[in-house]
């Protein structure tokens, strides 16, 4: 369907990257992906075994912070596009270690750009694709939706470093010309999905018996989107999407966090044949995390209008082939869940 390219995804070997390397990598023979990741605690080439010896893809391993191997990278590689998901990407983290986030989700994009504009000017196709988050606008009240003119007001270090990223790519096709496209996409969820997150982490913690922590009074609200619905859009966006232009992407789906562990719970209980109600004993509030943003929903009508986009599956359908997953991969889970990661997670759910 399309010419021959050379697309760089970077951060392919994390949650989302993975579900978009294997989706490009399997719909696009003419293409040739090349997965950039640093291999950090979230970055794991088991998610992409099933393709890794596909003639289309190759892997390279290194840190875009670094703006010598970047530069070094493009001049080598000429790519015709990048897809960029690398990225520090959990809120919990960013307000312990503020500055590996600054380095890696500003600094980091910086680079990339920098070494962009250079393929740019010599390839009118080229184009940049930045996946962000719907967190950089900020928090909602009970009511409203974030839309692609909502005002920027990023709350966690996280937010701020992604709302930070998304203005330079913005400056740089103001200032630059350099020719891209934005998303910002609510929670997604699904297989590979680290268990750190929500989701996994309380499927996780079923499984084993243990205490499912909810911040707070557990009202935050959330809106879910399954992690293959977002790669579909990113497609999209990436081929459909005009030059210059935001897209919010999300499933028109909310929950509060506290109503989603006990839906999580029933379908436990059900999937492991336990007695009704035993997983929901494993609920216990925590103290909260602070600058937390009560509520984020996503107005997705533009990709839905202009590009046609819409979710795949609905909530309980994406959560059966979640619970699934996690259930028919233990192995994924016992090797992400060993070694820092552990000592991570008991420090930060003490209680
Ligand atoms: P993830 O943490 O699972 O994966 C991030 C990947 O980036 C990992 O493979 C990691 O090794 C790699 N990486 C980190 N630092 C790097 C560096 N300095 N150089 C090269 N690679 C590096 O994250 P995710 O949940 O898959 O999110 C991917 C992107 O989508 C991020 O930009 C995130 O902000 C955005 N996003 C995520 C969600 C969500 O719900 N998970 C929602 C909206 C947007």
């Amino acid at each position: 369907k399309y010419a021959q390219k050379d697309i760089l995804i970077t951060g392919g070997a994390g949650f989302i990257g993975s579900h978009v390397v294997r989706r490009f990598v399997e719909t696009y023979k003419e293409y040739h992906i090349h997965n950039l990741d640093a291999l950090t605690y979230a970055g794991n080439l088991e998610n992409l075994r099933d393709i890794e010896t596909a003639p289309n893809y190759s892997f390279i391993k290194g840190d875009i912070s670094d703006t010598d191997f970047i530069s070094q990278l493009f001049s080598q590689k000429k790519f015709d596009g990048v897809i960029h998901l690398a990225a520090e990407s959990h809120v919990d983290r960013s307000i312990t270690d503020p500055l590996s986030f600054v380095k890696t989700n500003v600094l980091g994009t910086v680079n990339l750009l920098n070494a962009s504009l250079d393929l740019a000017k010599k390839n009118s196709d080229f184009r940049f694709y930045h996946i962000s988050t719907d967190e950089v606008y900020g928090a909602l009240s009970d009511t409203g939706l974030f839309t692609e003119t909502t005002p920027y007001s990023p709350n966690s270090p996280y937010s701020a470093s992604k709302a930070s990223s998304d203005h330079f790519v913005r400056a740089y096709g103001e200032t630059y010309g350099l020719p891209y496209v934005i998303s910002n996409c609510s929670n997604n969820y699904g297989p590979n999905h680290f268990p750190e997150k929500l989701i996994p982490l309380f499927i996780n913690n079923i499984i084993h018996n243990k205490p499912l922590p909810i911040y707070g009074d557990g009202n935050y609200t959330r809106d879910w989107l399954y992690v293959k619905d977002h790669a579909a859009a990113i497609d999209l966006v990436f081929h459909e999407g005009k030059k210059g232009e935001t897209y919010n992407i999300g499933g028109f789906n909310e929950w509060k966090n506290i109503d989603l562990a006990k839906l999580l719970c029933q379908l436990m209980d059900v999937k492991l044949k336990r007695a009704d109600g035993s997983s929901e004993k494993l609920i216990t509030f925590v103290k909260d995390r602070p600058g937390h943003d009560l509520r984020y929903a996503i107005d997705a009508a533009k990709i839905h209008e202009e590009l046609g986009w819409e979710p795949s599956v609905t909530f309980e359908e994406g959560l059966a082939l979640t619970i699934d997953w996690y259930l028919n991969n233990q192995e994924w889970l016992e090797h992400v869940t060993s070694g820092d990661y552990t000592a991570y997670y008991e420090k930060q759910y003490q209680q």
